[in-house]
């Protein structure tokens, strides 16, 4: 916080931190030797851009935002944890799909077949997602989403924007700050009697508004003619230069791009100014931002295809791209109860336009072969623009896609591609010319082992396994890249370097390399300060982040956000084992998991390979138990188990509220149970727990308990 500082204070705090930055700086990149992490380094840079914020006029000269060849990780700009992740959404991309969403909503909520679910439609525009944080109404912070969980600093940045207000509009705005003292009485109890006009409510201490930096069609035409009558870079497409635009490293680039923003949603809030989302975003308007000019509040699923159908028709006099439709629940109480499953939200889905296509030559198919062994072919493609694109590969999937399509190089093709999607290729248009046939190999191009498809399986697969380099030294990298262990000093040239030599078999043998020191320091290239750099940071991570190792294996459908949600529930990784070999379905319960990554989970586990590299790795590495925060809640840490027949919600949203309460629902009653709810018809179940002497509840009492926990 910033808000409390006096300009002396913050004077005085810049320039620690300048110093301070400028020290790490040097040992970083200069003598290659860090005493903090990079997340230590990070909290100081993203410190120093806070108090630049909100004292811009205390921007020193020497302040590390300004200096050239300051490097935050992988990025120029200094990095934001999101304190509520920014979600991505699910695409729909027929009516049907539309009307499938909604009726799983209802599902999900055990409403009727019939009952109204009203639901907002607005356009998606094509641009950059940002959020943008205010305390007391004055904006604090920019970022960009990133992965969704931390993204880049824009603070800077978005200063430039017209469209972003530096400061809300309501009713009653706090006065600025003169003294620390009065200060802080003002910021936290905003007095009712000033400028008594505007908003009406009173703003909420902390909200984070969601939206879409963007460029129009019109300056981005004017921005790509001046770029080219200059030499410069061209953009590819306004989303393209809105992204570029907005992440310079030098706000006054930004500065001299034509950006706009449109809000579309919030994250962290400390009050919310309505119930529905309708009601937020006409608050937003109201507090000076832009919205949709098409947004509207969608009674039924008529409703909610006829707007998709207006704004595609509207979608060409646009003065910006838009790329879809989004819908969202429009009560906010029933968004709640939904939650959201991996990264998107129940609650919401984006309606795309259908793809755009071209026509051109598929020159050849190439192989490669991923960390997991599959064999995808990649269809190299004559260059063609598609959509303001330049694609000159597309995925061609697996065999079975190859076989329908019926391609071979020489093929004249359409490819298409719908906003992020990979480019796909969708028709031959040569089908009938006789042509050789393209045969899918059968051995793995990188290690010729036999490459084969599991009974009822589309993907090819490499059996290597351990022999096979390309899984290997994939799974290596996969498993020291920066999301993953972020091993420093462990690049991809050392692994492959270490694997040839036939010190690298499995993760656990990293940290086995400080046996080898004598053998490494005898390799061109490396000196005593470089190897100790290496192990140090090797043994930085014998105590490390259970769900970045989890992610780290590399398991079939467990990404980052994934690995986080089975740590949250499970904490240890023996308890995520035992579950995930013994009882699967304990699993699907969870927020956030799905059955593919069941599926994945029971099949890594049943191989004994796999089996031997884990225990192998966790004899060398000891994470420590993984917690995160829970709201108080009576049954935070408890085993729920529920039976008979809920009548206000369905089993899974049931299973999501204990989960979300920091509890975990179980499948069956055991001497670990520590609560059952029991529902008319509730049988043997009921009987044991009675048995046990375990406590039971009935539904409403049940409801009582998560409505107390907020
Ligand atoms: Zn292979």
């Amino acid at each position: 916080m910033t808000a409390h500082l006096t300009e002396a204070e913050a004077a005085n705090e810049l320039m620690r931190l300048a110093k301070a930055i400028a020290h790490h700086d040097r040992l970083y990149h200069a003598e290659d030797s860090p005493e903090i992490t990079d997340p230590e380094y990070d909290a100081l840079v993203r410190r120093n851009a806070e108090l630049e914020a909100a004292f811009p006029h205390l921007v020193r000269p020497d302040s590390p935002s300004k200096r050239v060849g300051h490097q935050v990780a992988s990025s120029p700009l200094g990095k934001v944890r999101h304190e509520v992740r920014m979600m991505s959404l699910d695409n729909a991309f027929s009516d049907e799909e539309v009307v499938e969403f909604v009726a799983r909503v209802r599902r999900f909520l055990a409403l009727g077949e019939h009952a109204p679910v009203a639901m907002t439609a607005e356009d998606k525009i094509d641009g950059l997602s940002c959020s943008l944080r205010y305390v007391n109404g004055i904006l604090v912070r920019a970022a960009t989403r990133g992965d969704g969980e931390v993204g880049e600093d824009v603070t800077a940045n978005v200063a430039h924007i017209a469209d972003i207000p530096q400061r809300l509009k309501w009713g009653h705005h706090p006065p600025t700050p003169s003294s620390e003292e009065e200060g802080e009485k003002d910021a936290k109890a905003p007095s009712s009697s000033e400028e008594g006009v505007g908003g009406g409510a009173s703003c909420p201490e902390v909200f984070e508004v969601r939206g879409e930096v963007y460029m129009s069609k019109q300056d981005f035409a004017a921005l790509n003619a001046a770029q080219q009558a200059a030499g410069g870079k061209l953009f590819a497409n306004p989303r393209n230069a809105a992204a570029g635009s907005l992440r310079q490293k030098d706000a006054s680039v930004t500065a001299q791009r034509p950006l706009r923003f449109w809000a579309y949603g919030w994250g962290a809030a400390s009050s919310l100014p309505g119930a529905t989302q309708h009601e937020i975003m006409r608050q937003l308007a109201d507090w000076g931002f832009r919205v949709s000019p098409h947004l509207r509040r969608c009674k039924t699923v008529a409703e909610m295809l006829a707007a998709y159908a207006a704004i595609g028709a509207a979608r060409d006099g646009l003065p910006y791209e838009i790329d879809g439709v989004v819908y969202k629940v429009d009560r906010l109480d029933l968004q709640a109860r939904l939650g959201f499953v991996a990264k998107a939200p129940r609650w919401a889905i984006a309606r795309k336009f259908p793809a755009e296509r071209a026509e051109t030559t598929l020159e050849s198919i190439d192989i490669q072969v991923g960390r997991t062994g599959k064999l995808t072919p990649v269809g190299r493609l004559a260059p063609v623009m598609v959509g303001g694109v330049m694609v000159s590969n597309v995925t061609l999937h697996n065999r079975d896609e190859i076989a329908r399509l019926g391609v071979r190089p020489g093929d004249r093709v359409v490819v298409q591609r719908a906003g992020d999607v990979i480019p796909q290729l969708v028709e031959n248009l040569t089908r009938e010319t006789e042509r050789e046939p393209y045969v899918f190999p059968d051995h793995c191009p990188e290690c010729g082992s036999e490459a084969v498809a599991e009974e009822g399986e589309v993907d090819v697969r490499c059996t290597g396994g351990l022999v096979c380099p390309a899984q290997r030294t994939e799974r290596l990298k996969h498993f020291v890249s920066r999301k993953a262990m972020d091993i420093d000093g462990l690049g991809e040239k050392t692994i492959d370097q270490f694997f040839a030599l036939g010190w690298l078999e499995s993760p656990a043998d990293i940290f086995r390399l400080h046996r080898r020191r004598a053998e490494i320091l005898a390799l061109e290239g490396w000196q005593d300060k470089s190897v100790d750099n290496l192990l140090a940071s090797i043994e930085a991570r014998r105590a490390p982040d259970a769900a970045r190792l989890l992610f780290g294996l590399g398991i079939r459908h467990v990404g980052e956000v994934t690995a986080r949600d089975l740590m949250k529930n499970f904490h240890e990784l023996p308890a995520l084992r035992e579950v995930a070999k013994e009882a699967r379905a304990q699993l699907t319960s969870i927020d956030g998991i799905g059955p593919a990554v069941v599926e994945a989970l029971g099949d890594f586990f049943h191989e004994p390979h796999n089996v031997a590299v884990w225990e192998d790795l966790l004899s060398e590495v000891t994470p420590p138990p993984y917690i995160v925060e829970t709201k108080d809640s009576p049954v935070a840490g408890k085993t729920v188990v529920f039976t008979g027949k809920l009548e206000t919600m369905s089993r899974d949203e049931a299973k999501a509220q204990a989960e979300r309460l920091g509890a975990r629902a179980a499948g069956s009653v055991s001497a670990k149970t520590d609560l059952v709810v029991a529902g008319p018809g509730a049988g043997s179940k009921l009987k044991q727990a009675t048995a046990l002497g375990i406590e039971v509840i009935d539904e409403a009492a049940w409801a009582e308990i998560v409505s107390a926990a907020g």
